[in-house]
């Protein structure tokens, strides 16, 4: 069994946007600017930003919970569901968040399974304008099952 498996991000991916309280004026206008291609997509996001997107820009934004309240943890998860693949998070590295560890599993999570995120603006600008936006994209993400699998047969000598 492969230590990697191939994994697709389709040609339309699926976005999850969130921004921290301090960033989240400056993500509504990155997302009013950019429109034209997020709406070739599907766009979800933390609970309080994903609406402030919808309401300011008439995008549709699918809503999880507010951050604090475990909405970058479903977004983790979704990830790890491989239904997620697209992450646009202006973090505000200024200010203390009180679910920081969530943001840290999240940031994690997407770098286990080779997601592509922004934390800050650049970075997103850079990536809404790559040529691969309007491509499938293959890539290597780690093979859970023979994960699984290794583990559990490594574990196995040292349970009676
Ligand atoms: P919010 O969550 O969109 O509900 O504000 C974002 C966050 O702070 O993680």
């Amino acid at each position: 069994m492969n230590e990697y498996i191939t994994f697709t991000i389709p040609k339309q991916k699926t976005i999850a946007l969130i921004a921290h309280d301090g960033k989240k004026q400056e993500l509504i206008e990155w997302c009013d600017t950019n429109r034209d291609v997020l709406s070739k997509h599907f766009l979800c996001g933390t609970g309080t930003t994903a609406r402030l997107i919808a309401e300011k820009t008439g995008l549709p934004v699918k809503a999880y919970n507010s951050g604090p309240l475990g909405g970058d943890q479903q977004i983790g998860a979704k990830i790890v569901e491989g239904t997620i693949n697209f992450i646009v998070f202006f973090s505000d590295p200024l200010a203390a968040q009180p679910h920081d560890p969530d943001v840290k599993a999240l940031l994690r999570i997407a770098q286990v399974y080779d997601i592509p995120i922004a934390n800050n603006k650049a970075t997103a600008d850079f990536m809404i304008n790559s040529a691969l936006m309007e491509k499938e994209y293959e890539h290597a993400v780690i093979n859970f099952n023979k994960n699984i699998r290794d583990r559990v047969e490594n574990k196995k000598q040292f349970i009676k």
